[in-house]
């Protein structure tokens, strides 16, 4: 134990303190219904699968290209922007931890413990983002030294009518970084460009959209980081393409800003499996519209049924969404269906414990799901 002790003492204060981000389950139980963490319930495009088995061979004893420039190529056709505006990167996430190290200067140690940060900070110290939203921002703040501001979101989880901004108490302009989530997670609520646009305009520091689910919605506001001096916009091949497992999301923005991310990434960022699979899923663009219109058409299904037998389920532009159960408290639900092999997303936080957060599977998964809640509703309800 004297060793375990000394050992510790070796570790900065402030990773000491640090509580880490806790991922979603992922268990491995046979003839579980997994609905607890967005993953799309179609595999990816058989070309892309077929792309990945034949980069399998020898070649893995080569390095990936650093900075994944045939991908970055196709992204700038896509998106109608030079291929120096973008950063690929491990995942969306690493590319949210990659604006926070560039944009957010740590707290000055005479600014006292790391347990006050959510006092109000400088604002170069700051990341705010609405909330609820991505649990993650927080702790990538807590990473940098850097203070988080929450700024509630409004009734049904929409954002503040951005001419009252000025007068929102908790809302810094000056925040070295502001998150929006669009269309928001947890809740699957869109939001048009126009509003996203009048937030932008209203804030000083860096803005990154996070546009995880967009594919799934029907308005986007990519053209914003490609007008605005300060607009980044985050995506994601995890939820809409199927990728998970490869991990691979990009930034696009100014091109000052995206260069000064490159700085702080890892050489080799992103391994050349998921380079290949990416680069793929470009290429079979009609295999992804239809399997969103599948997912949507799914989620338009599992949302009247679950209205029908006494849900709150909200109107969500994403692939899952945020209900709230009938009867007993949605934490008791969550465990029942888990009891029925179900796994669903229940947050214990304030804002969000009597909701049930259910990522949208194949028809068969959200039947099951539909018939199982039905017969616990007898039972429980
Ligand atoms: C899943 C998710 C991410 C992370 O995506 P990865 O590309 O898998 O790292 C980022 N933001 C939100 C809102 C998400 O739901």
């Amino acid at each position: 134990m004297a060793r375990e002790t000394a050992s510790e003492q070796l570790v900065r204060p402030l990773v000491r303190a640090l509580q880490p981000y806790v991922p979603g389950e992922q268990p491995r139980t046979k003839g579980l219904i997994k609905l607890n963490t967005n993953e799309n319930p179609y595999p990816p495009s058989p070309r892309v699968l077929e792309a990945v088995r034949a980069a399998v061979d020898g070649r893995l004893r080569l390095y990936p290209d650093p900075t994944a420039e045939r991908l970055r190529q196709k992204l700038g056709r896509l998106h109608n922007c030079d291929p120096d505006q973008i950063l690929v990167g491990n995942g969306a996430d690493e590319i949210l931890r990659l604006a926070v190290h560039t944009f957010v200067e740590p707290l000055a140690a005479q600014r006292g413990p790391l347990s006050r940060r959510y006092f109000v900070p400088p604002a170069p110290a700051t990341v705010q983002s609405f909330v609820p939203s991505y649990s993650l921002y927080p702790v990538l703040a807590a990473q940098q030294g850097a203070a988080f501001n929450p700024v509630p979101l409004q009734m049904e989880f929409a954002l503040p009518d951005p001419g009252q901004l000025k007068h929102l108490k908790q809302w810094q302009p000056q925040a070295a970084l502001t998150i929006v989530t669009t269309p928001n997670a947890p809740s699957g609520r869109g939001y048009t460009t126009r509003e996203i646009e009048a937030i932008c305009t209203r804030t000083k520091g860096v803005v990154l959209l996070d546009e995880t689910y967009a594919e799934f919605a029907p308005e986007h506001a990519m053209e914003l980081a490609l007008k605005l001096p300060h607009v980044i916009v985050c995506r994601s091949f995890s939820k809409a393409y199927s990728l998970c497992f490869l991990r691979i999301g990009y930034a696009v923005g100014p091109r000052a800003l995206i260069q000064a991310m490159h700085k702080l990434r890892d050489s080799y960022n992103v391994n050349g499996l998921a380079q290949v699979a990416a680069e793929a899923t470009l290429d079979d663009p009609a295999y992804y519209r239809e399997n969103f219109r599948k997912i949507a058409e799914t989620r338009e299904w599992t949302s009247d049924q679950l209205r029908q037998l006494g849900f709150l389920v909200l109107p969500s532009q994403t692939n899952f969404v945020l209900a709230r159960p009938p009867g007993p408290p949605a934490s008791e639900w969550f465990r029942r269906l888990r009891e029925n092999n179900i796994l669903v997303r229940w947050f214990d936080t304030p804002d969000l414990a009597s909701y049930l957060r259910i990522s949208i599977g194949t028809p068969g998964d959200m039947e099951t799901l539909v018939r199982v809640a039905k017969r616990l509703l007898k039972k429980i309800g």
